[in-house]
């Protein structure tokens, strides 16, 4: 296996694709280290939903636009390693070791995407039955099954009138009393004739194997009620990475986003970072512009090691 690299880049989505464009791009020698497949969020969130606001990338799907990002990559020669997972990162003088669950690997700089963190569990009794989920792959499947959707950003609302459009029978939870998403996906809902449920909280699910019941409770009135559903979607977010960046020494805001300076430099010696991670647009051309700011500063710093 080769092991050694210039730099190597924790994360396979936009930001880190784009960092790894950049660097390769400037001959040196880059590997893309990502846990799922390479595309990041696009292809392993929301692979069938189409993309908004990613300059000429329009009408297309995550997982086509992931495929287009990818090949585009690895036809600049950099070699992208698929279901790893980065689980450490020492650096030793001037050389960095990178630990992942496939091996060890050396490189000059890092630079880590690695996106939001998993996504956020809702805690209740029955979220481990078949039927309750986090994504979609296959929206096809969910024609004419009944789907509740719970959230109340925009994540959940864009879901949920796609689902809608696909001929699912959907449902949408929120526990407040109105949606947190843009006006175009609210304005989208207000064209949707599903069911909304606000001030409304999942208290359990209920079900054999599979997912039978949701029990509903109004958090104003305090009344529970119990509806039919064949799959539960949980659309609530995602938690931080912040226990794997802490193991890293790496420094983090309240919200658990990583700080860099204006070169996208972290806490840590050619340690740097962009994208969702840094948390500052949560969009794709945003963590491209940042991938590609890391990866010009990385090669950099290759070039002349001064961190002062
Ligand atoms: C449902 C949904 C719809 C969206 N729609 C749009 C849209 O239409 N237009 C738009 O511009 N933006 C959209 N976004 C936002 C956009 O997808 C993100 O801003 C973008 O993907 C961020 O890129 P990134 O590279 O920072 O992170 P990600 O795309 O999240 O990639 C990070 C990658 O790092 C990997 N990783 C994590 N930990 C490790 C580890 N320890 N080792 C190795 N790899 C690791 C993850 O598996 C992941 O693939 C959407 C987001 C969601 C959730």
């Amino acid at each position: 296996m080769d092991s050694e690299f210039d730099i190597i880049v924790v994360g396979g989505g936009p930001a880190g694709l784009q960092a790894a464009l950049t660097t390769s791009c400037l001959k040196l020698k880059v590997c893309v280290i990502e846990l799922e497949n390479a595309g990041g969020a696009l292809v392993n969130v929301y692979p069938w939903k189409h993309i908004d606001e990613f300059l000429g990338y329009r009408n297309m799907t995550g997982s086509e636009a992931a495929k287009k990002i990818v090949e585009h990559v690895k036809s600049e020669g950099v070699t992208i390693k698929e279901h790893e997972e980065v689980k450490d990162i020492i650096k030793t003088g001037s050389a960095i070791t990178v630990n992942s669950s496939n091996g060890t690997y050396h490189c000059k700089a890092v630079v880590l995407t690695v996106g939001l963190g998993a996504p956020r569990k809702l805690g209740v009794l029955g979220e481990g039955l078949e039927g309750v989920i986090y994504s979609i792959f296959e929206p096809l499947v969910f024609n004419g099954k009944k789907v509740l959707v719970v959230g109340g950003g925009d994540t959940a609302v864009e879901q949920a009138c796609a689902l809608s459009k696909i001929g699912a029978k959907v449902e949408i939870a929120t526990r407040r009393d109105q949606f947190k998403a843009s006006k175009k996906n609210i304005h989208e809902l207000e064209q949707s004739d599903f069911p909304c449920h606000f001030n409304t909280e999942v208290k359990e699910i209920v079900g054999e194997d599979k997912v039978e019941k949701a029990i509903f409770l109004n958090n104003k009135t305090n009344e529970e009620s119990t509806e039919e559903f064949d799959n539960i979607l949980l659309l609530l977010g995602t938690t931080s990475n912040k226990d794997f960046l802490n193991r890293l020494d790496i420094k983090t805001d309240k919200k658990g986003s990583i700080i860099v300076d204006e070169n996208m430099r972290t806490s840590r010696e050619a340690v740097f970072a962009a994208g969702d991670v840094v948390g500052r647009w949560l969009r794709i051309p945003y963590a491209i512009g940042e991938g590609g700011m890391a990866g010009l500063n990385a090669f950099k710093y290759v070039k002349d090691p001064h961190w002062a």
